[in-house]
Formats: C-alpha cells, structure tokens, sequence
C-alpha cells in the first residue's frame, strides 16, 4: 500500500510546476480563449458545451477520428495529429498557448497519454489528482480517507478467498478483468485473458486484486465548483460492458458448458435516476472526498470527478473506483438530466458545466483557482 501520494520532493516540484502553468495564464486574453480537447472520449459533450458557452473550439484529431468531428462539427478548428501523444510537441504546445488555449482532460489523457509532466497548458482541473487517479493504490488512500465504504484489497493472488475482480496496470475501461474465487482460478483466468490477447503475462505480477461487490452499478459525476464553493450532481449512469452484460442472454445449462468467462470491456452507457432517499449517502460521499482531495493535492479538486458505486441488497453504498476528470458516461446527459435540471433551470450536462465555471471565472478576470 502507498502510505502516502505526497513527499515533500514531490510537493515542492508540484509548486513549482504550477506557478510555470499560471506564468502561462497571466500571458493569456481571458476575453479570448480556446477550449482544447482530444477528438475521443467525452470530446463532444465538452466542444459543445464550450461552444453554447460562447468560446472557440479546437478539437486535436487523429485520421481514424476525424469523421466523428466532422460529421458533429462542434470543433471550430480540427488540427490533425498522428498520435494522441503529439499534444506534447513543443511546437504543438505553443501553438495552443497562442490560441490561448484552456485543455479540457477526458479519459484519454490519463489512458493514451499518462504522465501529464510535460505539458505545460493550462488545464482545467487540478493535474496532481489525475495523477492520484492513475495509481490505483493512491485511489484507495483517498476514497478511505474520505470515510466511504471500500471493498477489501487482497495484497497476493494466493490470498484470494473471497469472489474478487482482477484489474491490472494499463487496464482501462475494464477490459480484460475478470473475477476469480481461489488462486487457481486467478492462474487459469490470467492464462486465458493472455491467450486471447486482452492482457500480457507481465500484467498479472502487479495485478490489483479487489472484492468483488455483488450489486447494482451507479456511476455518480459531480462537479465542484471553487467558485460557487459547492457540489453539484450533474449525473448518474451506468456503464453497457462487453461481454459480461450478456451473459444473461445465454441459457445456465450453455453457460456452464462453455466454461464463460467475461470480461467488462465498456461499449456505452445508460443514464440512472436514483431512488431518491439515496441520494444522501451519495452526495456526502461526494463532499468528504472533496475536502479530502484539498488536503492531498492542493488546491484541491476542480470541476467535474466520477464516484463509481456498486449498492448492494441492502441499498448500502461502496464506492470502488475515483475518477478526477470528465467521465464519458455524463454524455448520457446532454443537453440535461434531471438533476442538473433541477439544479439549474436549464439545459446544462458536464461539457456544458466546465465552459460555464470558466466563462465566469473569464468575466471576473481571473482564471487561476480552476487552473493546473
Ligand atoms: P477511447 O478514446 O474510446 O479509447 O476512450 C479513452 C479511455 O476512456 C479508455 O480508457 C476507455 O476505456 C475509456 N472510456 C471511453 N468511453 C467510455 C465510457 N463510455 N465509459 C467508461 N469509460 C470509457
Ligand atoms: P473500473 O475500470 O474500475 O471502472 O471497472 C470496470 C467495471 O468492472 C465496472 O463498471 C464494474 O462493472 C466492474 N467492477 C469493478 N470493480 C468492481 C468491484 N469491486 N465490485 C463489483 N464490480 C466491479
């Protein structure tokens, strides 16, 4: 287990990195800004949202993507790129600061791109929590420290004694986990999950092995607004996974003979409302970790974070995974759901959000709490 994210090294480079960034910022027309993202993920949801909010739009998009950004034109400016890692290009970086260009995260940063250190455009977010977030370990630190109901991590294969879900570094959106209840079943699983080719043998020595939580999934996306100081729920999902969401679609007495093991590849997402008594256990859940992440990573969140939830028959709430950016499941919620409706009075959905803190930020002069 990590004891904790942060030693004072770290802290001090973080300073560091941080005052560069908002040197960037003071350069910037705060009257004049881009909204930048990567064509994946959530790319839609947030150039749209910019765009109602009245900012320009730059999407940064590969061949294989492009006709999704053409056939939705929300991106003012596509600039193609052969890789997701060519936002890292010196000669790429500067010309988004000359646009004076905000980068909105999504889950390809952390995904394709990974260590964010040399990026030096302004984000918004805080860029040390998505850091927490890739570190599955530092994840656990944080939700636990918040007080919420974790499920228990088994430390070796050979301790497993329990139902557990087996995830692996560079795992991403669930592909190629898979549940064991004993050690053998843990070595035949990461056998088959090699032989077809979702995961390589070197993966399942740092395998991160958790109790499997028998229930009902809920993905809960807030945002956190350093101006307004307040949470907001912006919406619920739940994720539509390859292949273990069909399993049902097969007989018991087939299931048994094929000897199925499915895995939890995401392919969509449906939206949720929650039964509302809920919603409480949620919604502190949601504030705890906020002052949490204040303490372990300052300045603390910003903007949009995902709680990932599984509640069990007892309606009880334990929330197994943290995500500190944009979740693709808020694209269930354009142009609304209910809640952000209720809250706002208008169409308002995550992309939407983000642009809006920032406008306001924009329209006070001054950008640097929702910046890293
Ligand atoms: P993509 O660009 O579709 O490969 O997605 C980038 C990352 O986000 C990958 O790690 C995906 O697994 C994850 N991701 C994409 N779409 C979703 C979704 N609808 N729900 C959850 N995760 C997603
Ligand atoms: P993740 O990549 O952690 O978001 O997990 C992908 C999928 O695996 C989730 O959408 C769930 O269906 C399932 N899952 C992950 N961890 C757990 C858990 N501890 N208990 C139950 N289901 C889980």
């Amino acid at each position: 287990m990590v004891q904790s994210g942060m030693n004072q090294e770290r802290v001090e480079k973080i300073k560091k990195t941080r005052e560069k960034i908002l040197e960037i910022l003071e350069g910037y027309d705060l009257n004049n800004l881009s909204i930048v993202t990567l064509g994946s993920h959530s790319a839609l949801n947030i150039l749209k949202g910019a765009k109602e909010e009245g900012f320009k739009t730059v999407c940064l998009c590969r061949e294989k993507e492009k006709i999704i950004y053409e056939s939705f034109p929300v991106a003012d400016e596509l600039i193609p790129i052969e890789d997701y890692s060519d936002l890292l290009n010196e000669e790429m970086q500067e010309r988004i600061s000359e646009m004076n260009g905000i980068l909105i995260p999504h889950g390809s940063f952390n995904a394709y791109i990974g260590n964010l250190e040399k990026l030096r455009i302004p984000i918004f977010g805080n860029r040390e929590l998505m850091y927490w977030e890739t570190i599955r370990e530092m994840q656990h630190e944080w939700l636990k420290k918040a007080g919420l109901k974790i499920p228990r991590i088994i430390e070796k294969p050979e301790e497993i004694n329990r139902l557990v879900i087996v995830k692996f570094p560079g795992a991403k959106g669930g592909k190629g986990y898979f549940l064991a209840t004993d050690y053998e079943e843990f070595l035949k699983k990461s056998k088959e999950m090699v032989e077809k080719g979702l995961a390589k043998a070197k993966d399942f020595k740092s395998a991160f092995i958790q109790e499997y939580i028998l229930g009902t999934n809920v993905y809960f996306s807030f945002f956190y607004s350093p101006l307004l100081d307040r949470v907001e729920l912006i919406a619920i999902d739940r994720r539509y996974e390859a292949d273990v969401d069909s399993l049902g679609k097969v007989p018991s007495a087939i299931q048994l003979k094929l000897d199925l093991s499915p895995t939890y590849t995401v392919v969509g997402n449906f939206p949720v409302v929650l039964r509302e008594s809920l919603l409480s256990e949620a919604l502190k859940a949601a504030k705890n970790v906020v002052e949490v992440s204040k303490e372990i990573a300052y300045p603390g969140m910003v903007g949009p974070f995902c709680l990932e939830a599984v509640f069990d028959e007892n309606a009880e709430m334990t929330v197994f995974e943290i995500s500190a950016r944009i979740v693709a499941g808020t694209n269930t919620g354009i142009p609304s759901s209910a809640y952000s409706y209720i809250l706002w009075g208008e169409n308002m959905y995550m992309g939407r959000r983000i642009a809006r803190e920032l406008r306001l930020a924009a329209e006070k002069g001054d950008m640097r709490d929702l910046i890293f």
